[in-house]
């Protein structure tokens, strides 16, 4: 089966047999660990998009309660 839809990173390429891919929660994109902007507890592909998640959502974020894969 070949599909024409294949996932990588929307940064640095590495596909999923490479690195364990994440979906950015708002604009969908994948990316690897490696690339993954952190903020706010949560992973994004880019600063870009933690700062637009954090601008719609106003909850105080307390401090990264971030945990190592
Ligand atoms: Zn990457
Ligand atoms: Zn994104």
């Amino acid at each position: 089966m070949s599909s024409t839809y294949e996932r990588s990173c929307v940064s640095c390429g590495s596909s999923e047999q490479d690195a364990r891919l994440e979906r950015c929660p708002i604009c969908s994109k994948h990316f690897c660990p490696d690339c993954a902007y952190r903020a706010s507890g949560r992973r994004f592909c880019a600063e870009n998009c933690a700062r637009t998640y954090n601008y719609g959502e106003s909850e105080d974020d307390d401090e990264n309660v971030d945990y190592d894969d």
